[in-house]
């Protein structure tokens, strides 16, 4: 610190009396308020620099690469792995085609992932935007409107992909869109069990817009437009959107369909279809018959399924994917210095509560949470505590006590 009187801040020239605190270099001082300025110079140049670097850093992997890092995460959905990879990979090889100005053009790939729900159709839409270092959003198509509605139009996805790129248009424009819940905004018509009060036809439309690849006028924070506000212009032709959906109930349209088929075809239904998993039949023509209009399923021609979770799959999902949630929990205990095991029994333990519940793999937090939240709660505070192993019985005395065991009853 600067002592004595007559000193000055060698950047701004106020002297010390004026300014808060001043420090001594070797040859000069720097007062507070040129600190807080300099430091405000380094974080913008830094953001920039960041922003700049998110180009070069874009990996265009091959399929098999892509695939590999889908292993890590996601257990199982083996073919939903192998057609997104070269989905992904054929839609950035396009865009550099395109900017070599090929004469062919090479079409979209975006895609529709059909699957329960809790089955991994998220994940894989993540997992594969984090390989490749794009921009990455999710948008629920059950808050869209068509324009004019109240709720939320389609460019909010946009301004959603824009946040997510630090407002980076460039990058933006080539980040993927994951579309949840798109089996929602099916035509009422086609599928009596859906209630919407908006028919879902005009979201539908909406949507093709934007799939189709245009110019779009994006309000930056969201929301709905408004004149004053000012808007960024983001082209959609490079951004991949990956669509999923439950489609409850498309099983019933994909079993008509087989049938009709193999009798036609065979003349008697001897053929073999795992009547257990009928999605992995699914063409294009059962999405129409469920409710969605040909032009969106034209605009997303790759369409795949996601098998049901069993139970060596939950397994599976609780130790082995590279952020596991046994993982998760033995390293948030190791923070505080606790070595957390867990009995294999207990492992079976938490599986058949999810399947119990019938929460699927998204459940598998929840009990885990059920089980853990005590000794979270008091670990932290305990002197004495290195280890905690977690037994049957101490998991089902934890999980008993929890809201969840509760909820059951009630
Ligand atoms: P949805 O199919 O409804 O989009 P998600 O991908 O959001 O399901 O899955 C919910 C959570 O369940 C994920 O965050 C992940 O922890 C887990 N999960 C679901 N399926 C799998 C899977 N196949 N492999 C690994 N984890 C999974």
């Amino acid at each position: 610190m600067a002592k004595g009187t007559g000193i000055s801040c060698s950047f701004c020239g106020r002297p010390k009396s004026e300014v808060g605190i001043l420090i001594a270099g070797v040859t000069g001082h720097i007062c507070d308020s040129c600190i807080a300025q300099a430091h405000q110079i380094v974080d913008e140049q830094m953001r920039f620099d960041t922003k700049s670097e998110t180009k070069a850093d874009f990996k265009l992997l091959k399929p098999a690469q892509i695939k590999e890092q889908l292993d890590e995460y996601v257990i199982g959905q083996d073919d939903a792995k192998k057609i997104l990879s070269v989905a992904v990979y054929n839609h950035y090889k396009r865009i550099a085609l395109k900017s070599k100005a090929s004469e062919i053009e090479v079409d979209k790939s975006n895609v529709i992932l059909v699957g329960r729900t809790g089955t991994g159709k998220t994940l894989l839409a993540k997992t594969i935007a984090r390989s490749l270092n794009v921009p990455f959003c999710i948008a629920d198509a059950t808050v869209l409107t068509e324009a004019g509605y109240v709720g939320e139009d389609v460019e909010s996805i946009l301004s959603r992909l824009l946040q997510a790129a630090d407002f980076n248009v460039e990058a933006a424009e080539r980040g993927i869109v994951f579309i949840d819940e798109i089996d929602k905004i099916a035509r009422k018509s086609d599928n009596p069990s859906i209630t919407r009060d908006v028919s879902g036809e005009g979201v539908q439309q909406a949507l093709l817009k934007l799939l189709e690849g245009t110019e779009v006028n994006v309000p930056p924070q969201g929301g709905r437009k408004h004149p004053e506000q000012k808007m960024i212009k983001v082209n959609t032709s490079n951004i991949l959107f990956i669509a999923g959906g439950a489609f409850d109930g498309i099983e019933k349209i994909i079993a008509r369909r087989v049938n009709r088929n193999l009798i036609g075809f065979t003349g008697k239904n001897d053929v073999k279809v795992d009547s257990a998993n009928l999605l992995q039949y699914i063409i294009p023509s059962d999405v129409k018959d469920f409710g969605l209009i040909p032009e969106l399923i034209g605009r997303m021609p790759v369409l795949s399924y996601l098998d049901p979770l069993d139970e060596k799959a939950l397994r599976r999902i609780l130790t082995e994917p590279k952020n596991a949630l046994v993982k998760q929990y033995v390293h948030l205990f190791a923070l505080d210095g606790v070595d957390l095991k867990f009995d294999s029994d207990v492992l079976d333990f938490i599986v058949n509560k999810a399947l119990e519940y019938k929460l699927g793999a998204r459940g598998l937090r929840s009990i885990c949470e059920a089980i853990l939240t005590d000794a979270m709660f008091e670990i932290p505070s305990s002197k004495t505590t290195k280890e905690l192993r977690v037994t049957l019985d101490y998991a089902e005395a934890r999980f008993g006590k929890s809201k969840m065991a509760k909820l059951k009853i009630a």
